[in-house]
């Protein structure tokens, strides 16, 4: 089977109401959505939009939800990419296959380019990653550095780029006119997991009225993928035991298993 290059999405329904917490980001990134809408506006006064921004911080913390949902914010398609599958994928033919995406997302401009785990392509030049395709990762690197040099203030294309290992990018990625804007995307406090939890208890069928400032302090360390989990296993915890609804019981019983498998992670990890 043919492998997929990157997803197209040109009907993005993700808005910044779906992301919770993350004020900071959230304030910061909706001057891109502004860009998007009114690309004129800044132009006119002699101003360049820029063309990319870099999100920055710690796995499952709604880097992909924030820039997909400035997509939605904007109205534009939103084309992704994750940066590992890419360098696995294509090997022999990653910077043709930059090339296509850049082209096709100039069709459909204005639009957002996505890449996940830029670092997987991003990594400093020259640093040898284990791997062995270096000379293949580079090109596709140089790829994507020639397309965003390339193209002009009025192409209204945005890439926006996650990594939680912005130490290891090459800082040829960072310089003016390329990514020259990050955003940090934290963990969430204990206010933003009460948000978080108000979003992901939506759709769960509740036995009762949970308290949510109760579920943020049982869950401190946990990112807002870790409790959108939560909320997920505590349903199927509640469903294997014929449950009608889903309770406080539930909840705690899925709590435990997540930080299980939290503490599992880390001692691979360590
Ligand atoms: P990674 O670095 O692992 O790719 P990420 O930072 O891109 O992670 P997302 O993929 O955006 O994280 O988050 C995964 C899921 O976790 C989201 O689809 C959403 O369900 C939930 N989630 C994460 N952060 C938030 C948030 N701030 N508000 C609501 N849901 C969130």
């Amino acid at each position: 089977s043919k492998a997929k290059l990157f997803d197209q999405n040109t009907d993005v329904k993700t808005s910044f109401k779906d992301v919770a917490g993350l004020e900071g980001a959230k304030e910061e990134i909706q001057e891109i959505v502004d860009f998007l809408k009114n690309p004129e506006k800044y132009t006119s006064l002699g101003g360049k939009i820029p063309k990319g921004a870099l999100l920055v911080g710690p796995p499952g913390t709604g880097k992909t939800l924030l820039a997909k949902a400035v997509a939605g914010e904007a109205k534009v398609p939103f084309f992704s990419l994750s940066g590992s599958d890419f360098v696995e994928m294509f090997v022999g033919v990653g910077a043709s296959r930059v090339r296509d995406l850049f082209k096709q997302a100039k069709e459909k401009s204005p639009a957002i380019i996505f890449i996940d785990e830029i670092d997987a392509i991003g990594r400093a030049r020259g640093k040898s990653n284990m791997s062995g395709s270096n000379d293949e990762r580079e090109n596709t690197l140089n790829q994507l550095l020639t397309e965003m040099d390339g193209f002009g203030t009025n192409t209204n294309v945005i890439v926006l780029a996650a990594t939680n290992r912005a130490d290891v990018l090459d800082s040829a990625l960072m310089r003016a006119g390329r990514f020259d804007r990050q955003i940090f995307v934290d963990l969430p406090d204990i206010r933003e997991r009460e948000e978080i939890f108000k979003v992901h208890l939506k759709p769960i069928k509740k036995s009762e009225n949970l308290d949510t400032d109760f579920l943020a302090k049982q869950t401190p360390g946990f990112s807002g993928a870790d409790i959108a989990n939560v909320c997920n296993e505590a349903a199927l915890i509640a469903a294997r035991q014929g449950k009608k609804a889903v309770d406080k019981q539930d909840f705690l019983d899925a709590v435990d298993r997540i930080i299980g498998g939290l503490e599992k992670k880390n001692k691979i990890i360590t």
